[in-house]
């Protein structure tokens, strides 16, 4: 199966070799040039397999160049019992009428895991099979989350370093200490004095120094992102869609072929789109329920057509959907439309004026999947107590937005099941968490919220974030933001 651009410009690569190269050389984003097609027995064939053997069955729908083996290999490498802390890696939650597509069992607790622990063992296999003689050097700027997901991913993997710049003072200390205390043989992890901008400047200008990737050349390095627009990050997301579906098949909560809806917490759209890819693959999906909080762009755009960047942006409870670009909508414009000239007609539209407006025929077609709905802060926290109240069960707050969602949708008559899928554990964001939950948050630090969210909620605190107590500080280096460069340059040469 070939991959092309979402920009028409006539690239048609293998998946390792999109995997490899991230972004067409167009600026747009890989999609499969054609979807597979599943039938019933392959999804109900998924019940009597492990969360490993699903990944396997639907990732090699995909990645038709990768051998079974290397599939077999990638995938026990990522998602291993040492890894994750539940068996089922993507548990589904089934509480009575409702059902919760746990996703943060992973090294770090939050959803990025199920796509950062697989991407890295593509990327690696990738280089192997093409012949790629490079060693690849991934940078990233984080405001916290992905920079601590992306180095559990790529910790000692072959031929592969990673290098990770986070603003000095503009992490918590809960995310400083994941990333200072990282174990691993090529990994690297720098503050910078400045703010996250600042970080991500130095990383774009890096990138886009064609002196400096000649001299990175010489020392037979070449540099790469493992930002969340490469097909390799996507597509393992995919996989637990299905696996959903096969849980409440197993549970006898749905019979074969029936059709269920998830609502998904969105900011990049990812996440949600792999649900989309399922349902065009044969997965009987109805609806996709597109939950935002206040940077509702995507509910706006949902509603009316036109998506429109230019407005306020809010820092909210629920950070990692903090977004106003949201890259993956350029594959979906893709496929809904089958037209790789209007797609990149109205990227240049967002470039140069921050709107497009796909009419009402696209729309309408968009529409008849998915839905979008938002809720503030306010709301959120509102969830969080109610849902602790009647179920015991303690959302995180990206989790809550979806959930409100969820039921608004269900308020609408809908009867399917639902599945809304869960990004986060709540101990990554315990002080909203805690104060959702009527708790009054005086001088704890860090640790003591844990604790305290653990006695309230009965869930074990994740080992991951245990262990940072005791953790030994690995990574010291700080840098102004103009010795970016030579950070990186000394780190390629080790
Ligand atoms: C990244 C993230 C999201 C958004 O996922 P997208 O794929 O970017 O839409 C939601 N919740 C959490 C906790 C995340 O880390």
């Amino acid at each position: 199966m070939k991959y092309i651009s979402t920009r028409g410009n006539g690239q048609s690569l293998e998946s390792a070799e999109a995997i490899i190269a991230g972004l067409a050389e167009d600026g747009g984003l890989f999609v499969p040039e054609t979807i597979p097609q599943v039938n019933m027995d392959f999804i109900t064939g998924l019940t009597a397999m492990t969360y490993q053997e699903r990944a396997v069955a639907v990732l090699s729908q995909f990645l038709t160049d990768y051998t079974a083996e290397e599939l077999q290999g990638c995938v026990s490498r990522a998602y291993g019992s040492n890894k994750f802390d539940s068996e089922a890696i993507a548990p589904l939650n089934i509480m009575g009428d409702d059902a919760v597509l746990e996703l943060w069992h992973g090294p770090t607790s939050a959803f990025k895991d199920m796509a950062l622990q697989l991407l890295p063992q593509l990327l690696s296999t990738a280089l192997k099979k093409t012949g790629e003689k490079h060693e690849i050097l991934i940078l990233v700027a984080t405001s916290g989350d992905t920079g601590k997901a992306a180095l559990e991913g790529f910790k000692d993997v072959d031929q592969i370093k990673i290098m990770v710049f986070y603003p000095e003072n503009g992490v918590s200390r809960i995310q400083r200490l994941q990333m200072t205390t990282q174990q691993g043989n090529n990994v690297a992890v720098v503050a910078v004095k400045g703010n996250f901008d600042d970080a991500q400047s130095g990383v774009k200008r890096i990138f886009g120094n064609k002196e400096f990737a000649a001299e990175l050349d010489k020392q037979g390095v070449a540099l790469s992102s493992a930002n969340s627009i490469n097909w390799g990050r996507l597509v393992p997301q995919i996989v637990y869609y299905f696996s959903s579906y096969a849980e409440l098949l197993k549970a006898g909560k749905i019979k074969a072929g029936e059709e269920i809806s998830f609502t998904v917490p969105t900011g990049n759209f990812g996440d949600i789109l792999a649900g989309y890819y399922a349902k065009l693959m044969g997965l009987p999906v109805k609806k996709l329920i597109c939950a935002s909080n206040t940077n509702n762009v995507l509910t706006d755009f949902l509603k009316t057509g036109v998506y429109d960047r230019q407005r306020e942006f809010f820092k909210t409870i629920s950070p990692s959907m903090d977004i106003l670009i949201s890259s993956n909508l350029e594959r979906l414009l893709y496929h809904i439309t089958g037209d790789a000239k209007l797609v990149a007609q109205w990227m240049q539209q967002l470039a140069e004026k921050g709107r497009y407006d796909v009419g009402s025929e696209v729309l309408a077609k968009i529409q008849a999947v998915f839905g979008g709905d938002w809720a503030d802060d306010a709301v959120t926290k509102e969830t969080i107590g109610k849902v602790f109240k009647e179920k015991k069960y303690v959302l995180d707050t990206h989790t809550a937005v979806a959930w409100d969602g969820a039921k608004h949708y269900e308020a609408t008559g809908a009867e399917e099941k639902m599945v809304v899928v869960s990004t986060a554990s709540p101990y990554k964001f315990n002080e909203s968490v805690l104060t959702a939950l009527g708790e009054t948050i005086g001088d704890e630090d860090e640790f003591q919220l844990l604790d305290k969210l653990q006695n309230i909620s009965g869930m074990a605190i994740p080992a991951g974030l245990a262990a940072l107590k005791t953790s030994e500080i690995k990574h010291k280096q700080v840098v102004e933001k103009q010795e970016m460069d030579a950070a990186v340059l000394a780190f390629a040469k080790q």
